[in-house]
């Protein structure tokens, strides 16, 4: 295991082996099965097959090699769906060096902070995405390692140079890391969240097996590959562990996404639900033909009843789908009924995922109450990486990860989520940490203080409100845009709305009183 990494005790970890549930394969091992057939599908509709993506694999692993990549080191790999990141992605997993998966909003601010805690010893890029030329963003971090670019490279290294001829690279072990996902936020900075081999193979095959995916599933990746979701619970990983094929879209709009639906007879996709209830309402007028989807994913975000309903009546069967790039996922068993895929937030995966419902002082609360969801398992994480601090909080002393989540467990083991307690506003999937933000705002010449809040929004599920104290001369909501983008924060990152108040209400406790904001705001 890198250096920096907790793993599961041994006893544990010999438990899962011998109940099938590790199987000593690694992740690069997806691509040597189903030969001929086709495993990925580009948005323009070029074709590859898994033979196609194990040579390609191969040689880029190779060329990484050369280039100096090591097992073990870290890449940060910072692109968005396309045929590039399949290949580097393989090629890492192959080689045993791990991906670190940024998202491709990040900027320079996200990715600093991933650079300084993983010593990367490459960055990969697009030259640019979506008007964003990715190689200035190269330039501004410190210690990036080799910056590795798709398209043109100015004074960078062009990927497309790096595929060569295959050497014989040694396998890496299966427990050793395969990659770093980012966590969702509870406190602080991003953490990095190591997944081994062994875990995330049976992270995604419990999903696919769930999701009843073959080798004729076709699976749209709507959503960014970079995100745990989109990846492997199943997404692009489980679709290729079940010999489906893997089909991109340039966007998750239905402009762009239901036209290949209709060419590739898409089966499955996964959604956060801001885009199921585009997509249900696209899906009233669309000219194209929808019905080959059999399963419509709803997850990253509370789903309610009459959005399931809608995206049922509209696309296809819901699957409700609750889960962390930590680990646990909790998605609707194919024989849950109506009522179910409604009501539930789905069924743990494995009945080896141990879960508490614990109370404000960590006592567990009687079956049925809800409670914040703590969670241990043979896919979920024992520590972040190179976080000890803030591990001795996020984990309990035997080893339960503390979601932040508010849920109660139903007799029949289904889980309804109720809330969170972390301090997070998940603005339709895209999960932005209050202090972060709140950090941003204080950093600001004229903000004294500043409080973050959610706000309901009927699209995203939540907005962010920001309560600010300001100076003389207050900002505008678009001065802090500018400056937190100055700063090198995400876009999804900046305040929706901002208040300007004469002083932040307190708690009795002498504590920002976030409970009477948020009623405010709404
Ligand atoms: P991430 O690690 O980015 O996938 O974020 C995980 C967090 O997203 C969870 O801890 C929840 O707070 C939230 N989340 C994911 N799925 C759902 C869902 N179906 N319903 C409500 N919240 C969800």
């Amino acid at each position: 295991m890198i250096p920096g990494c907790v793993p599961w005790p041994e006893e544990s970890a010999r438990r899962y082996r011998e109940l099938g549930l590790w199987t000593g394969r690694t992740l690069a091992s997806l691509l040597h099965a189903h030969d001929g057939r086709t495993a990925l599908v580009t948005a323009t509709g070029e074709r590859r097959t898994y033979r196609d993506l194990a040579g390609r694999a191969a040689r880029l692993a190779t060329g990484l090699h050369h280039l100096g990549v090591r097992p073990g080191e870290r890449v940060i790999v910072h692109l968005p769906n396309s045929p590039e990141l399949i290949d580097t992605l393989f090629a890492l997993f192959t080689l045993g060096a791990a991906p670190v998966l940024a998202l491709p909003p990040h900027r320079h601010d996200e990715i600093g902070h991933l650079a300084a805690r993983t010593e990367p010893a490459a960055y990969v890029i697009p030259d640019h995405h979506q008007g964003f030329d990715h190689r200035e963003l190269a330039r501004r971090i410190h210690g990036p390692g080799q910056v590795i670019v798709a398209g043109q490279p100015e004074e960078f290294t062009p990927l497309d140079a790096l595929y060569t001829e295959p050497a014989d690279l040694k396998p890496p072990d299966p427990g050793d890391v395969a990659l770093f996902l980012l966590s969702g936020g509870t406190t602080g900075r991003a953490k990095l969240i190591p997944r081994t081999h062994d875990d995330y193979l049976c992270n995604l095959r419990l999903s696919a097996a769930n999701a009843q995916l073959t080798e004729d599933d076709v699976y749209l990746a709507a959503l960014p590959i970079a995100h745990n979701y989109a990846l492997g619970s199943p997404g692009v990983l489980g679709t290729l562990h079940a010999g489906g094929a893997v089909v991109l879209t340039p966007t998750p709009s239905p402009d762009d996404a239901f036209p290949i639906i209709e060419r590739e007879r898409v089966t499955v996709t996964g959604l956060v639900p801001s885009l199921g209830l585009l997509w249900a309402e696209a899906a009233a007028w669309t000219p194209h033909r929808l019905d080959s989807l059999r399963l419509v994913q709803l997850g990253g975000a509370a789903a309610g009843p009459e959005l399931v309903a809608d995206v049922e009546a509209r696309l296809g069967r819901v699957q409700q789908s609750f889960g962390m790039a930590e680990g646990l996922l909790s998605q609707s068993p194919p024989d849950d009924g109506p009522e179910l895929r409604a009501g539930a937030q789905g069924r743990p995966l494995s009945e080896q995922d141990e879960i508490r419902v614990v109370d404000e002082s960590g006592a567990e609360v009687p079956a049925g109450q809800a409670g914040e969801l703590l969670v241990r398992g043979p896919y979920t994480i024992r520590g972040y990486f190179r976080a000890d601090d803030h591990n001795a909080r996020a984990f309990t002393p035997d080893g339960f990860f503390r979601t932040g989540d508010l849920a109660r467990v139903t007799p029949s083991g289904h889980l309804v989520i109720c809330g969170r307690v972390k301090d997070v506003i998940n603005r339709g999937g895209d999960k932005v940490p209050a202090d972060e933000v709140e950090e941003h705002l204080l950093a600001h010449p004229h903000v004294r203080a500043a409080a973050v809040v959610a706000v309901p929004d009927h699209y995203l599920g939540e907005r962010s409100c920001a309560y600010i104290v300001a100076g003389d001369e207050p900002p505008t909501l678009p001065a802090i845009g500018a400056f937190m983008r100055e700063r090198g924060a995400a876009a999804y990152k900046i305040p929706d709305r901002m208040v300007v108040v004469p002083s932040l209400p307190l708690t009795p406790v002498g504590k920002v009183d976030k409970a009477r904001l948020r009623g405010e705001a709404s």
